[in-house]
């Protein structure tokens, strides 16, 4: 079961000249309360004009004879992306299924991913009864190594799904060498990295066939759900077409045949929604460089202080900056290395209380989620196929994702907004104002019972389970 943290008032603590008590002490909030978050994703007049224009013309999938909306967008975005074709489907999780599914991607094949992402990118593989295989992370850019997806490579590897974690580009020439050297397609996940270059390339542009999301909760979102797939290959683009419509060749005009040639999806996409981000496509570049200067600057302000390890990006490669992460450094606030954990929950709710939404993303590595732990969703399989290795999750197998976990929060949402610029730089004064207080909060964080993040997640995950279905019912693998 979780311990929930509470925090010790600490009595004779004094209030520092300029920034004051501490909010989660009683003190003034560093972020003022009526500094509101603007909602994300902007909808302006020329969007709600776009929309209905969709509206108007009757015309709302892909079926719909004449509909301009959906290959508008295709090809502006791969104008955007600098790739040959784009194909627009229904969301970034099956935009995935898709790409590798058009790859040839079959039942036992081996799929390697990273254990530091969103559950998509390990859940898509699995859809096609692909057995995903996981790699540590880098402790400073948060993405799949090199060194890790060579590890991994068996004879069983068909795909390296490489994820741009919170919008910055994993090194796709050193993973690219390895790749090409045991003759694996590369695919890119860039559903946190809309417009982030790697050695002035754009995401996207750079794997075999690389796929977006644009969730509202994306740096390019829609009004729901959408994604994107993008390739050269033109076979590629033809297979994931024929993918997002029940394995049928669409014809360019004429009618449609109704002959299933594979065994597709529906995964279409909507003309509304894709009238939506064609018009909020049109401001992307200016919106991103002025969301660029807001987050750099507060940026600039947490890494003056050591106490923090802000993101930041390689000289040959920009950041989307879809989310921010920050690390705490126990050595810099007086404290043993095995006080990270406590630490971060500490500065976390200090945070908080200054009004920061500083929160965790991910509570556990993707390997540790019980739809691949436990080996639950397809009976078993493709975990049960002939030939599939066992893999059991090991915790020692992925340290660096643990303790990063562990001894990080993220930002995320409140900076997307070009207009955030005011509010980020009162972040910056919470940030600041931490960390002068940072004696109190390491003599907080030193008394403080702590869970791990992950065991926290094990006692949420069997509550919700037993609301829903009772206590004690089996939690069965459908095997
Ligand atoms: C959001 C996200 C996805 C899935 O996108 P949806 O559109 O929500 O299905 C996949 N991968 C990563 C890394 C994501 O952040």
């Amino acid at each position: 079961m979780t311990t929930s943290a509470t925090v010790p008032a600490t009595p004779g603590t004094t209030a520092t000249a300029g920034t004051g008590k501490l909010a989660m002490l009683g003190g003034r909030r560093a972020v003022p309360r009526d500094l509101r978050i603007a909602p994300w994703p902007q909808v302006t007049e020329e969007d709600r004009q776009a929309v209905l224009d969709a509206l108007d013309s009757g015309r709302f999938t892909t079926a719909s004879a004449g509909e301009q909306e959906i290959p508008g967008l295709e090809q502006e975005w791969a104008a955007f992306t600098g790739t040959r074709h784009a194909v627009a489907v229904s969301n970034g999780t099956a935009a995935i299924s898709l790409a590798l599914g058009a790859l040839g991607i079959e039942p036992g094949d081996e799929v390697i991913v990273p254990a530091l992402s969103f559950i998509a990118t390990a859940a898509a593989p699995l859809h096609l009864m692909a057995v995903p295989v996981f790699v540590d992370i880098d402790p400073r850019t948060y993405n799949m190594t090199a060194a890790a997806v060579e590890a991994a490579i068996t004879p069983r590897t068909r795909a390296i799904v490489v994820v741009h974690l919170h919008g910055l580009p994993v090194d796709m020439d050193e993973i690219g060498a390895v790749a090409r050297r045991h003759g694996i397609p590369v695919v890119e996940d860039a559903a946190q990295a809309h417009g982030a270059e790697y050695r002035g390339r754009k995401v996207g542009s750079i794997g075999a066939i690389n796929t977006f999301s644009l969730n509202v909760s994306k740096n390019l979102a829609t009004c729901g759900e959408g994604g994107l797939i993008t390739t050269d290959d033109e076979r590629l683009a033809t297979r994931a077409l024929m993918l997002r419509q029940f394995g049928e060749l669409i014809p360019g005009r004429g009618e449609r045949s109704y002959v299933s040639h594979l065994l597709g999806w529906n995964n279409k996409p909507s003309a509304l929604q894709a009238a939506f981000t064609r018009s909020q496509l049109a401001r992307f570049p200016a919106e991103a460089a002025q969301r660029d200067t807001n987050v750099r600057a507060l940026l600039d302000r947490v890494a003056a202080l050591p106490g923090f390890l802000a993101p930041g990006a390689p000289e040959d490669r920009t950041h989307a900056w879809h989310i921010l992460r920050f690390r705490v450094d126990p050595a810099a606030f007086g404290l043993d290395d095995h006080l990270a954990g406590p630490l971060r929950a500490t500065v976390q709710r200090a945070l908080r209380a200054e009004g920061v939404p500083a929160a965790p993303y991910q509570l556990m590595p993707l390997p540790a989620q019980k739809v691949f732990r436990e080996k639950r969703g397809l009976g078993g399989y493709p975990w049960a196929l002939p030939g599939v290795p066992e893999r059991p999750f090991r915790e020692e197998d992925f340290p660096v994702t643990h303790r990063v976990i562990d001894d990080s929060f993220a930002l995320q949402k409140a900076h997307l907004h070009p207009g955030a610029g005011p509010l980020l730089q009162r972040y910056a004064d919470a940030f600041e104002k931490v960390w002068e207080h940072r004696d109190t909060l390491a003599g907080v964080a030193a008394s403080l019972p702590y869970t791990h993040p992950w065991e926290q997640a094990a006692g949420i995950a069997a509550t919700e389970w037993d609301t829903a279905f009772g206590t004690g019912t089996t939690e069965g693998t459908g095997a």
